[in-house]
């Protein structure tokens, strides 16, 4: 079993769905996860009351994000409701989503919204234009993180940061329950997979444990 990571083969089965990259330290899932079905079968109708708790948990969100956002254009990648990047004041905000946002609630913002697959929506994205990419508890969901970084590599002017948040890898309790809880959470990275991801392309200028269980990292391209 390859990392899904750095790529490494030096890899052992935790169970029958997980595996632990011996090289980088990152936890994934032995099969390609289907995203929309395992997210979608999990959560996710934010219409509904019952996810109040997450739409508030996004606003707050924005407290750890918002020294970091440079000015000019800022793009946030799965940002759910869009709470998080409505509250970026002096930017172009675009926004890019996979789910829905709650109806009402877009009514009242002010961001461009490009709804599709990622990549698809990126390809309608110009090289060298993106100041700041938000990613809040996303790219656990991928099966390609490598890939994606480098495609945001080239949308990012020079010193464009990527914001990301995601599950703490590095704590042994924390990262292996968002594994065995989530079926649709893909990969846990750890700080060495993120330097691993990093090389040549970006600087990490902070890396942060916000809690137990989630870490926050700021990706500078170099
Ligand atoms: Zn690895």
């Amino acid at each position: 079993m390859k990392c899904k990571i750095c790529k490494s083969e030096n890899t052992r089965f935790i169970n029958a769905n997980i595996s632990k990259c011996l090289k980088c330290g990152t936890l994934f899932k032995n099969k390609t996860v289907d995203y929309d079905k395992e997210y979608k079968d999990y959560w996710f109708d934010l219409n509904d009351k019952k996810f109040d708790w997450y739409v508030k948990d996004q606003e707050n969100w924005f407290n750890y994000f918002k020294d970091d956002i440079k000015k000019g254009t800022v793009m946030e990648i799965g940002g759910a409701n869009g709470l998080i990047i409505n509250q970026v004041n002096d930017s172009k905000i675009i926004l890019q989503e996979l789910e829905d946002i709650r109806p009402n609630e877009l009514r009242n913002m002010r961001i461009k919204f490009m709804k599709g697959k990622i990549e698809n929506v990126l390809s309608n994205i110009k090289s060298n234009s993106i100041d700041t990419f938000i990613m809040c508890n996303v790219i656990e969901h991928l099966n390609d993180v490598p890939k994606l970084l480098n495609r945001l590599y080239s949308k990012l002017k020079d010193k464009g940061r990527i914001l990301i948040s995601t599950d703490d890898g590095d704590n042994p309790m924390g990262g292996l329950m968002a594994q065995l809880n989530h079926t649709e959470h893909t990969v846990t990275l750890t700080k060495n997979a993120f330097n691993i991801l990093c090389k040549d392309k970006f600087k990490i200028t902070k890396y942060w444990n916000v809690s137990d269980y989630l870490i926050y990292t700021v990706l500078e391209k170099e």
